[in-house]
């Protein structure tokens, strides 16, 4: 039997994996998956999860439940070696095993890029996974209960104000949900007002969200502002050490939260732990078809899709453009994966990937939002409503839309849930400590849950 090892089970690697179960003949080949996690994360839903709109494991798609033919294991692949089909895994128990393969898929996704700036690593939180959407929640929930403990001054301030970085549609929809979320937070804690609330979002470029045209992104930019946002352009974030931010312009802040999506770099395992080929953004160079090498020469048994794949994009007009990594792109990607490799087992011919692009469409937060497509450009209520009914719809299985959407429902009633799960890091204090869940707690370890999980590692 054919052996089939797909690295990643996110959008791309998990498309293609039940694209194979549906497809394969049973004896045809044999299909093992590798990813860390157990789950294939719904990435669009994440911004929702830190302004607390939708639960945090309505957007994690089960690999286990729903791959019930593809062997799982959950570990981390640190090498491919293609000359010997070999991947190299650390499983999730610490232990190294050598996976021999026939053919591989490669859709192991992008990690958020860093730069080298001055309490990055100490302060940071990024949104790629649902663990940093959660401590983003938590710590914004559990500042607005500190601040409350304070008088009105710096210190109150600092904890209510939130830097986000990178104005791409991470960025800008994680802000937007974000400032709805504290906004309407402010209802609640009467010891509170607008004034202590400051939110600033950063990009180095002079406009934010690219995959718009200019007079969106303006819209979108005084849009912003005009909820009390500060969005400042051309400019780079110089220092965050101490809780304190410093910007290029010679401004500088004390912060509270530290958002950092600032784009994608490439997955470490892709653009240094593998003899496939890749090119200088350290993506795997693909052909039309998805299998890894160009034109002239192809590598056999290899194929890649999705945020770590350069995929030549041919329903683009410029010569040697690529697909943006988006996940529009890395679920067609994943479904052509799999028809494409059982046509190649069958010896039949596959089909090269053209997709051409639905337009784009972002939350500012609830009852906001922007779509385009084309010059057609829709603002406001109707954008937001539009960017639901899409990710309803494109969430994978019947079952997460489901609790998506009813989670939606209840919210138009009761409202959002404002309640922290921050105390989870400390799960044994209240029953060491007579009941008192935060008995013994630094500030930090309760307010920034994501510190408590460094310091408990080291
Ligand atoms: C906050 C946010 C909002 C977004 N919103 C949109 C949107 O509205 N519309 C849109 O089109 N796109 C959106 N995107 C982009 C979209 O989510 C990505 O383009 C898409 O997830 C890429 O799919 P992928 O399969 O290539 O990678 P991923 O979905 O990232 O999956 C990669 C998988 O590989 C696993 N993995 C990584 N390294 C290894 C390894 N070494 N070994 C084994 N497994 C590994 C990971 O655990 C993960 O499960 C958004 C992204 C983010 C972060």
């Amino acid at each position: 039997m054919e052996k089939i090892l797909i690295v990643g089970g996110g959008y791309a690697g998990f498309y293609a994996a039940w694209g194979l179960e549906k497809k394969l003949r049973r004896g045809e080949a044999d299909v093992t998956l590798v990813d860390p996690h157990g789950y294939m994360t719904y990435q669009p839903f994440l911004p929702e999860v830190t302004a607390g709109s939708i639960e945090a494991r309505h957007v994690m798609v089960s690999l286990r439940r729903h791959l019930r033919r593809t062997t799982i294991i959950a570990g981390h692949t640190t090498s491919i070696d293609h000359a010997h089909r070999t991947a190299t895994v650390r499983t999730n128990d610490g232990a190294i095993r050598e996976i021999v393969y026939d053919t591989i898929v490669v859709t192991a996704g992008a990690v958020t890029r860093t730069f080298p700036v001055p309490g990055i690593s100490e302060e940071a939180i990024g949104l790629k996974h649902v663990e940093e959407a959660v401590a983003i929640r938590d710590q914004l929930l559990t500042a607005f209960d500190r601040a409350a403990l304070l008088p009105p001054g710096v210190e109150r301030r600092r904890l209510l104000t939130v830097t986000v970085v990178g104005g791409g549609f991470t960025g800008v929809e994680v802000f937007g949900e974000l400032l709805s979320l504290a906004t309407s937070l402010l209802r609640s804690y009467p010891e509170l007002s607008r004034d202590d609330v400051d939110f600033h979002l950063i990009d180095a470029n002079n406009r934010i969200l690219p995959e718009v045209t200019d007079e969106p992104g303006h819209w979108v930019v005084r849009h912003l502002e005009g909820r009390g946002g500060h969005v400042h352009l051309g400019t780079q974030v110089v220092s965050a050490a101490d809780g304190r931010i410093m910007l290029s312009t010679g401004e500088s802040y004390g912060n509270g939260l530290l958002i950092w999506a600032a784009g994608n770099g490439s997955n470490p395992v892709v653009a240094r732990n593998t003899d496939l080929p890749v090119d200088e953004r350290g993506l795997v160079r693909v052909r039309a078809d998805l299998r890894v090498g160009s034109d002239d020469a192809m590598v056999p048994h290899a194929w890649a899709a999705g945020d770590n794949a350069a995929v030549p994009d041919l329903a683009s007009p410029v010569p040697g453009a690529r697909t943006v990594p988006n996940a529009q792109h890395a679920v067609r990607q994943g479904k052509l994966l799999a028809k494409n490799l059982v046509a190649d087992l069958r010896g039949k011919k596959v089909q090269p990937y053209l997709h051409h692009s639905l337009g784009v469409v972002a939350t500012l937060g609830i009852g906001r939002g922007i779509f385009q497509y084309k010059r057609l450009v829709i603002k406001g209520f109707l954008a937001w409503l539009m960017h639901r009914g899409y990710h309803v719809l494109a969430v994978p299985t019947w079952e997460r839309k489901v609790r998506v959407l009813l989670v939606w429902v209840s919210a138009v009633f009761f409202g959002r849930d404002i309640i922290p799960l921050a105390t989870v890091q400390r799960p044994r204090a209240a029953f060491l400590a007579g009941g008192d869940p935060f008995a013994g707690a630094d500030d930090d370890a309760v307010s920034r849950p994501e510190l408590s999980v460094v310091r408990d590692a080291s």
